[in-house]
């Protein structure tokens, strides 16, 4: 997610409140016990600074981690974490993109059409990959959040 949660407080303890710039909602999150060390190394958002200031990424491996997982807004339970969201014709969700290109569809069309899309992205900057992605999936009936 880009742009979508700031946080608005510091409570302490890791404990923060949170707004969201999509729903309005505000909430305390904590960081779960388990991920302080993983919190405290920002190193992964270093060229992501409008990042969800909970997200830690393993870029190596492809591995993401919600460091409030266990107290994460509504919006997170409902969609996971993006930083596109795919939805598809009905409002579901078809997919996401996590980090910088991390595809993940949850559905066999959209992954069909992600593997004839995906040999035509080499080469192309983050920006023409966002833009070339993006009306891909519009053209092919899918609603893309930011
Ligand atoms: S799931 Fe966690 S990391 Fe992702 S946007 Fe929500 S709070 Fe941030």
């Amino acid at each position: 997610m880009q742009l979508v949660h700031a946080i608005t407080e510091d409570r302490g303890d890791y404990t923060y409140v949170i707004y969201n710039y999509y729903t309005g909602e505000v909430k305390e999150v904590r960081v779960d016990p388990d991920k302080i060390a993983l919190y405290e190394d920002r190193s992964s958002l270093d060229n992501l600074p409008e990042a969800c200031p909970f997200l830690r990424f393993d870029q190596e491996n492809g591995k993401a981690w919600c460091t409030v997982h266990l107290t994460r807004p509504s919006i997170c339970r409902d969609y996971c974490c993006w930083r596109l969201l795919i939805l598809d014709a009905e409002g579901r969700r078809a997919g996401r993109v996590l980090y910088q290109r991390t595809f993940l569809s949850d559905s066999a069309a959209l992954g069909r059409l992600w593997e004839q899309v995906k040999p035509t992205l080499n080469g192309l900057d983050d920006k023409e990959w966002d833009d070339v992605v993006i009306s891909m999936l519009m053209a092919s009936g899918y609603h893309v959040r930011r």
